[in-house]
Formats: C-alpha cells, sequence, structure tokens
C-alpha cells in the first residue's frame, strides 16, 4: 500500500507521539508508523516519572528548584559528556511540556516527588499507572483528528531519499509492503536498544558482561532506527553509554514489584543485611556498588508509612498486600521478624535501620554520604523486596540539533530527517537522571513535531 503525508512519525511510543500531535497542530498531515501490534513502547511501561524545574507544584510544597539546578545536575550526572545547548532546551522545556500535555487533557498528581536516580524532587507523577497516561493522551487527540494516522503491525525498515532530503519511508504490515511519502519529511522515534542484547553486549565498556543481565524494556526496543538512520548518513553517538538500574524484579528484570515509594524513605540492604551505597545517588553509582555485592542481590526496607494500608499501591499499581501474597513482598512486625523472612543477619538490619534513623535526624550525610531523608524507618510492619541490575536506557544514539534535525558526521543538517527520544543520543552523556527520560522524549519529540510541520 501506498501512502502520501505531510510527516511521517517511525515508532508510536512517548517521543514518536508526542512529534505526531505537535506535527499536525503545527497543520501537518501525519501518519505514524508502529511495528508492534499497539502503541506505548517503553513509554508505556516506565514509572512515569517527569522532571520539570520550577514548577508550581514544586513552589507549593515549598521545594526549592531552579531550571540552573535541573541543568547542572543533568550535565554532572551525565559527567558533562551531554552537549549543553541540548541540556539547555531539554529543561527550559520541561515544564511547559507538562502544560502542553494538560492542555490535550493529560493530568498529574500535586505531589511532587525525587524518583530512583533522581537527585532532586522534581518528578512530577501522572494521576493514570504507569505511562499510560501520556500514551492515552496522544490517543485521545488522535482519535479526534482525521488527518493523524496510525498504522499498527508495521515495520519500517529503510528510508526514501529524493534529491538528498529524506522524503519517506518503506516497511511491511501484515499485508505486505507499505511506502509512506512524506512532503516534509520522516521524525525517526524508534526508541533505545535495550532489548537486543547482541547490540548491548556489542557496545557495553562500562559493565561487566551483561549476557545474563536481564531488560526493563519492551521487546521491540531494539534500535531499529540507528541502522536507518546511519544509512543516510546520521552520526550516531555515545552508544557505549548504558543504563543499569539497581531494581529489576529477579525473574523478569522489569520494574514491577518495585516496593520503593519515592527515594527518601526507605534502604538498601545485601544478603547479609548491611547497607552498602547511598540509595540516593546516581543510578549507575548504585548498580555498581550492587553488582559487587553477593549475587548482585538487595532487599528495599522500608516501614509502614509508605503503605499505610495494605491496599495501598506502589508506582506499578500493586498493592501490597497482592505483592506479599505473591512472595515478591515480605512484611515483619519487627525488623527481626523481617530479618528472618528474608534470611538475613538482624543484627546487621538492625543496625542498619538504626544508623539510618540517626542520620535521617541530623539530615545526613551518612556514611555513604547519602543526603535526600525525610522520615525515620520506625513505623510496623516493616516490609522487604528483592530487586537485581537490570538494563533500563540506552543514552547514545542519533546526534541532534536543539531543532531536533538528524547531523550528519561533518555537523550539518540531514534535509528531511528528525529524531526525537530514546533514539538520540548526546543529551544524558554517561549517565540519565531519573525522571529526565519522560521529559526528554516530550520536549524532543513537540520540537521534532514543530520542525517536521514547518519543514525546516
Ligand atoms: P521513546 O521513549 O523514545 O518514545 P519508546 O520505546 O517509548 O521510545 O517507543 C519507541 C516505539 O518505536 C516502540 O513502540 C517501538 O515498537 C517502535 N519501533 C521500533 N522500531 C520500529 C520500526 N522499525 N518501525 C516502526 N516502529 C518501531
Amino acid at each position: 500500500t501506498e501512502y502520501k503525508t505531510d510527516v511521517v512519525v517511525i515508532g508510536g511510543g512517548g517521543a514518536g507521539l508526542a512529534a505526531a500531535v505537535s506535527a499536525h497542530q503545527n497543520g501537518a498531515k501525519v501518519i505514524v508508523l508502529e511495528k508492534m501490534p499497539r502503541l506505548g513502547g517503553n513509554t508505556i511501561l516506565s514509572g512515569g516519572a517527569f522532571n520539570a524545574a520550577s514548577s508550581p507544584r514544586q513552589v507549593a510544597q515549598g521545594i526549592e528548584d531552579s531550571i540552573d539546578k535541573h541543568f547542572t545536575q543533568t550535565y554532572e550526572g551525565g559527567d558533562k559528556l551531554g552537549n549543553p545547548e541540548l541540556i539547555r532546551t531539554l529543561v527550559e522545556n520541561a515544564y511547559p511540556a507538562i502544560e502542553w500535555l494538560e492542555s490535550l487533557g493529560m493530568k498529574f498528581n500535586d505531589e511532587v516527588f525525587t524518583v530512583l536516580g533522581g537527585l532532586w524532587p522534581r518528578a512530577h507523577k501522572p494521576s493514570t499507572p504507569l505511562g499510560t497516561g501520556f500514551i492515552n493522551t496522544y490517543q485521545d487527540y488522535i482519535n479526534a483528528n482525521n488527518d493523524i494516522e496510525v498504522l499498527l503491525d508495521t515495520e519500517a525498515l529503510e528510508l526514501i531519499v529524493v534529491d538528498g532530503r529524506v522524503a519517506g519511508v518503506k516497511g511491511k504490515g501484515l499485508k505486505g509492503d507499505v511506502i509512506v511519502h512524506a512532503n516534509n519529511g520522516v521524525v525517526l522515534a524508534t526508541g533505545g536498544f535495550g532489548a537486543n542484547t547482541d547490540m548491548i553486549e556489542q557496545y557495553n565498556q562500562s559493565w561487566p558482561s551483561l549476557a545474563n543481565v536481564k531488560t526493563t524494556n519492551h521487546p521491540g526496543a531494539t534500535g531499529d532506527g540507528l541502522a536507518m538512520a546511519e544509512t543516510v548518513g546520521a552520526n550516531l553517538i555515545g552508544l557505549e553509554n548504558l543504563q543499569l538500574l539497581p531494581l529489576g524484579d529477579p525473574n523478569t528484570g522489569s520494574l514491577s514489584g518495585n516496593i520503593e515509594q519515592g527515594v527518601e524513605n526507605r534502604i538498601f540492604v545485601n544478603k547479609s543485611g548491611n547497607r552498602f551505597v547511598d540509595e540516593g545517588a546516581r543510578r549507575d553509582v548504585m548498580t555498581k556498588a550492587l553488582l559487587e555485592q553477593e549475587d548482585a542481590y538487595l532487599w528495599v526496607v522500608l516501614d509502614k508509612k509508605n503503605y499505610p494500608t495494605p491496599e495501598t499501591k506502589n508506582n506499578f499499581n500493586e498493592t501490597i498486600e497482592e505483592l506479599i501474597a505473591q512472595g515478591r513482598a515480605f512484611k515483619g512486625d519487627t525488623l527481626e521478624e523481617l530479618a528472618e523472612k528474608i534470611n538475613v543477619n538482624p543484627d546487621n538490619l538492625v543496625k542498619a535501620v538504626e544508623e539510618f534513623n540517626k542520620a535521617v535526624a541530623t539530615g545526613g550525610p551518612d556514611e555513604f554520604g547519602r543526603t535526600l531523608f525525610d522520615t525515620k524507618i520506625d513505623t510496623p510492619p516493616f516490609y522487604a523486596g528483592p530487586r537485581v541490575p537490570t538494563v533500563h536506557h540506552t543514552m547514545g544514539g542519533i546526534e541532534i540539533n536543539t531543532n531536533a534535525q538528524v547531523l550528519n558526521k561533518n555537523g550539518e543538517v540531514i534535509p528531511g530527517l528528525y529524531a526525537a527520544g530514546e533514539i538520540t543520543g548526546g543529551i544524558h552523556g554517561s549517565n540519565r537522571l531519573g525522571g529526565n527520560a519522560l521529559a526528554d522524549i516530550t520536549v524532543y519529540g513537540r520540537i521534532a513535531g514543530e520542525s517536521a510541520a514547518a519543514k525546516k
């Protein structure tokens, strides 16, 4: 089947759909190609945390923050390997992106929190579970507008170039070949390659072998767009920068089942019941420390204040009661009882909590350098849940400029080609802050859509 449109977007995750909606709002006819049977990609599986500094919600909670602080933490948190201009555009447009989502009907909770490896309380949480709020909001917009079409089960395979300008894409759907001609150009938004074990091994430099490490990623995160972009001359950067989290489910690698409710009120202990790291640190720092522990295995430990009732849910819409019933979380009326259930040394666990509670009282930093605290772990019942390292995000990818235009190896724009989301590189450096991915994909998805609609 052959189609004609203004803008074709490849990939129906958060970045692609933001680009599609934004291109349409800016006057373009849009077709989205999604290779899976449904929209959402990794975005819909994410915890939903969206960093934005200087938001009115922070002000209402008395949280001090600024766009400069968000910039500095993002830049330094990636070891200064990110492009400062791209980071500046990200942090300046993060809160406006939340307002844009709200203008499309998306709802966020009032409370702002610190997400794992986010380093600061600036994460905004959607009011519906996981990343569903983003995808459903875009889907509603698409349903209400005729000039955006989504082709599911349709895999993009190759870009079409006419007279030096990217002008469409060839792919395959359930009923055969699909060709889309795009007057304005193509937005690449196929996500990262966290589910492509060969590529992970190929580019891995800073971790031990990851052959047996599971991933949080959906099976479609295979890096398809990178090869397509490279064929037309795109510059790929930072592919060796792989993000692992210390909080994968031991059986599946997924984030589900994680009992933490924000960073401040929980500790991690190893199989001996000892703490081993600043649990408010960067994701790479925490995961590297975890890899040095026995069986690379940790327990998240917290108290009742995180789960006031058995029906209280975690960030993944699971109640603590059901997690306990499934054997994925454990409960004790005392720390000693909890220690026995999870088979760690009770004296060590009691001491770890005592030391943590002392640091809460003083505000730290504690012996691990931790400074993010809120309340003590002192109210029974106490809960613990097991976690292991998991591959989460690929920071490297296609080099873009602040208009989300794709650059070639000489730093020149490739006409008609735009990219946004996890497929891009150069923003997060060696380590992405928790909560920055949703901000990134929304900000740059929106920009890519605008640029493509304007045929920049
Ligand atoms: P991002 O957060 O950058 O939006 P996601 O993982 O959420 O990334 O979304 C990327 C989407 O792109 C996924 O839904 C994935 O299935 C889709 N995708 C990946 N490769 C292709 C391809 N070759 N053709 C069409 N869609 C693709």
